[in-house]
């Protein structure tokens, strides 16, 4: 089964899928990256050679899949999509490898969660695109050697310190996605809107790019929750009144935090006294596992000034004292 395990509904999955920007010049923000990539592509297309490995890092859903997609559209090959938790055997991905055309591109979403085995085998498949199989078990096993077609990994993760090192040291290409400015989601909301023939006045998108956790996923997931509201409301017209009263109704406050956000830092607050807190801690304070808290809800909280990591823990901001309308203390 080469699907990925994002949870998704289908219908949501079949939704993103027709929002997702085909070009990179439709990708919008990211100018590092993409500036890079350009050079790579273009680069690796004059010479008639695979693109060299590329290593995609940052939170979930601000482009990863959709950027693997584009660079194989932009080298005109195909695209083989898998996951790290969906190969657990090395026959798994020796049938994905020996299938491959030449140059093909690999997507591997969640690559930090392969199995040893996998990665093993992995490593000369990366490097000298060999594929070396153990057949049989005992003094019958023999080790069996197969050309690979030269192809390009494309790994994503969401944090680039939970690969083993070996993996990274093999990616050429290395690039950290980072979460996108009001504007830039002003233009995915406009152009998601357009899609989807959302009437949405430009203040009406800005109000949700602005609430979207710097997240295209979330601006496209909002966009579509605001549209109802605005046609059972207000007559189908999505304007900045219109946007924020929906965001209301669906929790997400004014500092664009929803539900997960404000219990993450309340309980920092008021249970560990704005901290500083372990991660396991606060994990069980509000029931939410660790690599959630670090993966999905933390990095926002971060890059927005409300939450600092330090040695010895979490630490709530004054911002977040102030968002809460807490004193803190001395
Ligand atoms: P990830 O793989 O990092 O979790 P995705 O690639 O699935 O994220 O992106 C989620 C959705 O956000 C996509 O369906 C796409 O419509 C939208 N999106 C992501 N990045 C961009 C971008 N740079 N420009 C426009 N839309 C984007």
């Amino acid at each position: 089964r080469l699907i990925s395990s994002k949870k998704m509904s289908s219908q949501e999955e079949k939704q993103e899928h027709a929002l997702r920007p085909k070009l990179l010049d439709e990708y919008v923000g990211q100018a590092k990256a993409r500036g890079q990539l350009e050079i790579f592509i273009e680069a690796a297309k004059k010479r008639g050679e695979a693109l060299d490995h590329v290593l995609l890092f940052g939170p979930p859903g601000l482009g990863k899949t959709t950027l693997a997609h584009i660079i194989s559209r932009e080298l005109g090959v195909n695209l083989r999509q898998t996951s790290g938790p969906v190969l657990e055997r090395a026959g798994d991905l020796a049938a994905i490898l020996t299938n491959l055309e030449p140059h093909d591109v690999l997507f591997i979403d969640e690559i930090h969660r392969l199995s040893p085995v996998v990665e093993e085998i992995l490593y000369p498949a990366l490097e000298d695109f060999q594929l070396d199989l153990m057949i049989g078990e005992g003094p019958a096993a023999r080790s069996v050697k197969l050309d690979l077609p030269p192809f390009t990994l494309i790994g994503a993760t969401t944090r680039a310190g939970m690969l083993t090192n070996p993996l990274r040291d093999r990616f050429g290409i290395v690039a950290r996605l980072e979460f996108y400015t009001p504007e830039e989601l002003t233009r995915i909301t406009t152009r998601s809107a357009q899609l989807l023939k959302v009437n949405i006045a430009p203040d009406g998108a800005f109000e949700i790019a602005r609430r979207s956790r710097g997240t295209p996923r979330i601006a496209n997931r909002l966009l579509r929750r605001v549209r109802d509201y605005a046609e059972v409301r207000a007559d189908g017209h999505v304007t900045r009144e219109v946007a924020d009263a929906a965001l209301s109704m669906l929790d997400v406050d004014h500092a664009g935090l929803d539900v997960m956000d404000r219990k993450l830092l309340s309980a920092i607050l008021e249970k560990f006294a704005g901290g500083p807190v372990g991660l396991d801690n606060v994990a069980a304070a509000i029931g939410e596992s660790s690599d959630t808290i670090e993966d999905v809800i933390e990095p926002y909280l971060i890059q927005q000034g409300f939450l600092q990591r330090t040695p010895r823990g979490r630490i709530a901001t004054l911002s977040a004292y102030e968002h809460f309308g807490f004193t803190p203390k001395d």
